[in-house]
């Protein structure tokens, strides 16, 4: 029986990779000193998982930016725009390109962009989309993976076991940047590379390989079936004496598990955290010889593992195929795990108890192989922690629970329906036809930001800060009313991060000092951890709208972060179904709806940025998550008055598929997404003649770029051929954190230009 690891956390502990990455980027440190610090993380991530005692250690899983763009690089997989990066400006470097490809380039009197970033998989990570066109060519460009698989080889012999995202996947990621092609078909050139790749490391002493294939556990066509066959059998006939391990993470394999198990390959890693119910078909299905990586520890939370649970898993792999085929592995990556428990010294010893990041999963992983072979010792020590937080009073609140089960029985929608209620709201609210409004945060200006950091660190007093904040909130009231905004907001600058600033304020959450995870280059989070029932034990933002609504006679609209945002954007406690923790946080969201409601607040947003990229990986599971998000959703305004007027804000409006249940939510307003695609995202709104008030937003708040006010009634003319002009609004796409001061106010008085141009046409 062998332990594995599939990849580890390359920020480095104390996020050194992102600080240096930044420093080069800015010109304060050199090429060398940048590869050395990646070096020296390397180095220490080998030596921690060396004593962990694990079998398999992976290498090439550092990464400066993300491992997507380093398959591209190795590949030579590099559009045509930066050919100019290398060929025409002396000094630049591999490295140089690479970032480049990542970030853009703006130097030496070149602009050229960057490639597009997307979220991998259901994860919170970004990575950097391979761009394929017709006649692509591939062929090595890169030597990273040669040079740190002889690096890892120096100190770990024959431990050290290269990663490549396999190919079939790596197609499957990227994006045709032509038409009448299908980027799958270019398996036939891109594996001749694989090959090359493979049998070069091999000769460099490489004994196992992992090729990751994620979209084994996809719905997959019968094309990328027939690619993943194709690919492995070419694979198998050219090269040998090197074991090639296939590794799935983050669902079941499902109607794909023939093919999975048939491929000619050594082992196949299968997780079992996101889908323990695939063991008995895998088992079922596996042909005699090969090896078995069971995905155990979960790399994509930060709760110990249960080895009571965990053995069950083992012995019945053992009693099918014996323990000689069996590897004992986290489920993924532990990429998307923050690095080491051990920094954080703030937390409290029982909530730490409860508790594994990267570098104690190793040692979960190496318990686990220990506990197999009969040490009872180290099970009993487990089953100690796992009871305590099963039974802790600090996890469970009977009440919580109590009104949890109760809203089965209670009706959650809304008093009356849609145009009952928009009637009613008319009346009150008097609005101009296309409403202005945005979507609630204001510039977070490095003053603001600095403010923060000084009152954190003690240097200035609560009062002095309160009131540093309300002449802010005053500041962008007043901006807000001259420029002639409708609706207007309090700008959020009391607020530090949409989710982090509810979970300080709700009970059931936990904050890491050092629990940092990759989200995208040198971008790094740390969400919030949910241990235990959440409630609600004081108002959260009654204070600030309230403070900001005395400010102004206009109407001043409440801000709330949903619960599905706030879950999705949270460690999640894996006690207990995802939905029921969203009903407990949709529970409380209701509470501080209603207290804004009785304080006189008629307009509050319950933003659900991410309930799209919630979304399940399989298309089954779909209907399932989408009736419990919406249930979340719709809780948090249940109660609420005809009067009210309850908005949503979605980022990233792809909602083809979802639409019914984004009317399901019911909304009054909602604003979404749009401007970047030119309103062709509201096409599914338009089809399924979506009932609701809603706000296509008509400027990118994603680029500096002031848009004039003609594009933006263009947009506006567009969205009013396709949805009924009284239903419209006029907003950004998205918050205003990210911008500055002086694009913002140029962008939106020519927002509230175009809304008022736009009023005498349509
Ligand atoms: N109200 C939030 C803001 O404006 C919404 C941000 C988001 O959708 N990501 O910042
Ligand atoms: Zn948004």
């Amino acid at each position: 029986m062998l332990t594995q690891n599939l990849g580890y956390p390359r920020i480095g502990s104390h996020r050194q990779l992102k600080k240096a990455c930044e420093n080069y980027w800015a010109g304060k440190i050199t090429l060398k000193e940048l590869h050395q610090l990646g070096r020296s993380i390397r180095e220490e991530n080998r030596n921690t998982q060396l004593q962990a005692g694990i079998d398999l250690i992976p290498c090439n899983d550092f990464s400066y930016y993300d491992q997507v763009l380093d398959m591209s690089l190795l590949l030579g997989n590099i559009p045509e725009r930066y050919a100019p990066v290398l060929s025409q400006i002396k000094g630049n470097t591999e490295t140089d390109l690479y970032f480049a490809m990542a970030r853009g380039y703006q130097q030496n009197g070149l602009d050229i962009t960057a490639m597009e970033m997307t979220k991998w998989l259901d994860t919170n990570y970004h990575y950097i989309v391979p761009e394929f066109k017709s006649k692509q060519k591939f062929s090595i460009f890169s030597e990273k993976i040669f040079g740190e698989f002889a690096e890892a080889r120096h100190l770990l012999g024959n431990k050290a076991k290269p990663v490549l995202l396999g190919p079939v996947s790596y197609l499957f990621v990227g994006k045709e940047k032509q038409e009448g092609f299908n980027r799958i078909d270019l398996i036939k050139n891109l594996v001749t590379v694989y090959v090359e790749i493979i049998n070069q490391l091999k000769q460099q002493g490489a004994t196992w390989i992992q090729l990751d294939e994620p979209i084994l556990s996809l719905d997959l066509s019968a094309k990328e079936k027939d690619a993943l066959n194709f690919a492995y059998r070419y694979i198998a006939n050219r090269v040998s004496d090197i074991k090639i391990m296939v590794a799935t993470y983050f669902e079941g394999l499902l109607e794909n598990t023939h093919l999975a198990v048939n491929l000619p390959i050594a082992a196949l890693h299968i997780d079992l955290v996101r889908a323990p119910e695939q063991l008995e078909d895998v088992l079922e299905a596996i042909p005699a010889g090969l090896q078995l990586s069971l995905g155990l520890v979960d790399g994509r939370n930060v709760w110990k593992n249960d080895y009571e649970r965990s053995l069950g898993f083992i012995k019945k792999a053992i009693e099918k195929i014996g323990d000689d085929r069996l590897i004992i592995a986290p489920s993924c990556s532990l990429l998307h795990s923050p690095v080491d428990l051990e920094l954080e010294t703030a937390l409290d010893s029982e909530a730490k108890s409860w508790m594994a990041f990267a570098k104690q999963k190793l040692d979960e992983v190496r318990e686990l192989k220990l506990i197999t072979k009969g040490n009872t010792e180290l099970l009993v020590a487990n089953n100690e922690a796992i009871k305590s937080r099963r039974n802790s009073n600090r996890v469970n609140n009977p009440k919580v629970a109590k009104r949890v089960a109760a809203i089965t029985t209670v009706d959650i929608d809304r008093a009356s329906d849609f145009v009952t209620r928009q009637h009613i709201q008319r009346q009150r609210f008097a609005l101009p036809a296309l409403p202005t409004t945005t979507i609630g945060s204001f510039p977070q200006t490095d003053d603001i930001r600095q403010l923060r950091a000084r009152f954190k660190k003690a240097e200035i007093t609560e009062d002095e800060y309160e009131q540093a904040l309300k002449q802010a909130t005053i500041d962008v009231i007043r901006w807000q009313e001259e420029v002639g905004l409708d609706v207007l907001v309090h700008g959020e600058f009391e607020r530090n991060d949409m989710v982090e600033y509810f979970g300080e304020q709700l009970d059931g959450f936990l904050f890491t000092k050092n629990g940092w995870v990759q989200s995208y280059g040198s971008r790094c989070v740390k969400p919030p951890v949910i241990y235990g029932d959440v409630s609600r034990p004081v108002d959260m933002t009654v204070k600030w709208i309230t403070f900001a609504d005395q400010q102004t006679k206009k109407l001043m609209k409440g801000m709330l972060t949903g619960p599905v945002t706030i879950l999705q954007w949270s460690f999640v406690r894996d006690d207990q179904e995802r939905e029921t923790t969203a009903y407990q946080i949709a529970l409380a969201i209701h509470d501080e709806v209603l207290a804004l409601e009785k304080a006189g607040i008629g307009i509050i947003q319950v933003d659900e940025a991410a309930i799209r990229e919630g979304l399940p990986l399989r298309k089954s599971k779909h209907r399932h998550y989408l009736t419990w998000a919406v249930k979340a959703f719709k809780i948090t305004a249940s109660g609420v008055k005809d009067e009210t007027q309850i908005h949503t804000h979605m980022c990233y409006s792809e909602f083809n598929n979802i639409i019914e249940h984004i009317a399901q939510m019911d909304a009054d307003v909602i604003t979404i997404e749009t401007s970047r695609s030119q309103m062709e995202l509201l096409q599914a709104f338009a089809s399924f003649d979506y009932p609701n008030e809603i706000g296509p937003g008509i400027y990118d708040i994603h680029s500096p770029r002031v848009p004039t006010a003609e594009e933006m009634v263009a947009l506006l003319t567009k969205a009013a051929e396709l949805l009924p002009p009284k239903n419209l609004w006029v907003n950004p796409d998205c918050g205003l954190k990210t911008r500055k001061w002086p694009e913002t106010k140029a962008a939106i008085a020519n927002m509230v230009a175009a809304a008022r141009e736009a009023r005498l046409k349509i």
